[in-house]
């Protein structure tokens, strides 16, 4: 593929944007939770699993745990904070292996799609993780694709603090108007990326509300997208 010139650079969230078409973690397990059987509604469910996240951060094996173990760890955790009467009967694989599933097609469909635009661009994840990203994108078969990958857990700084962005982009031994940054979360992603100057992708489903102003410059539902994206004439941007 011929990359437009000014362009060299290709920054990607991975929850929700390299594992998913656009959909967070927490709506994730929980559609595998209401299909096991729990009875909580979306709010309650949603902070337990911010919680578990906070607690897998902080488990001593962390730094070495791949995907797999990433996510049967998680649903472990989740499942401890669930009410009394479901966490004694939703074991955590129920959340686990649909949720692994689920994110292993994705990736397998988008693994060739990543493939192609690293051919034409320098790529990096920048993620808000616990530490492991690597492992996790090594298990993927995906680390080999990215030139540089940031995991928040191991940098100390999180999306959306501008530095984690300037961390990447001088890795990558570029600038923010030369590099676009692709991800599912308008405040992590996108907003603070724009306010550097880059060229942003929100990932999102077609129902999603988008604010009526601002950035993206760019809006997919899949980043199978990027490719005709990254590859047409450009076009005004606000
Ligand atoms: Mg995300």
């Amino acid at each position: 593929m011929t990359a437009r010139p000014e362009t060299e650079a290709l920054l990607l969230d991975f929850g929700g944007t390299i594992d998913a078409d656009g959909v967070h973690w927490a709506p994730r397990f929980y559609e595998a939770y209401r299909a096991a059987g729990g009875a909580l509604p979306y709010p309650a469910f949603e902070p337990l699993v911010t919680a578990a996240d906070v607690a897998l951060g902080r488990l001593p094996e962390i730094r070495a745990l791949g995907f797999r173990a990433t996510i049967d760890a998680h649903a472990r955790l989740l499942c401890t904070l669930l009410p009394a009467s479901e966490a004694a009967r939703i074991a955590p694989t129920r959340l686990a292996d649909p949720f692994h599933a689920e994110a292993l097609a994705t990736v397998r469909r988008h693994r060739p799609v990543l493939e192609r635009l690293a051919a034409g661009y320098r790529l990096a994840v920048v993620s808000n993780f616990t530490g492991n990203l690597d492992p996790c994108l090594t298990e993927l078969d995906l680390i080999r694709l990215f030139t540089v990958t940031v995991d928040s857990g191991v940098l100390g700084i999180s999306k959306p603090d501008p530095r984690i962005f300037l961390h990447a982009l001088a890795a990558l031994e570029t600038r923010p108007d030369r590099a676009w940054m692709i991800g599912d979360n308008l405040a992590a992603d996108i907003r603070p990326a724009a306010g550097l100057g880059m060229r942003t992708v929100w990932v999102a489903p077609a129902g999603r509300t988008q604010p009526p102003d601002g950035p993206p410059t760019a809006r997919v539902e899949r980043i199978e997208e990027l490719e005709d994206l990254l590859l047409s004439p450009p076009r005004r941007e606000r």
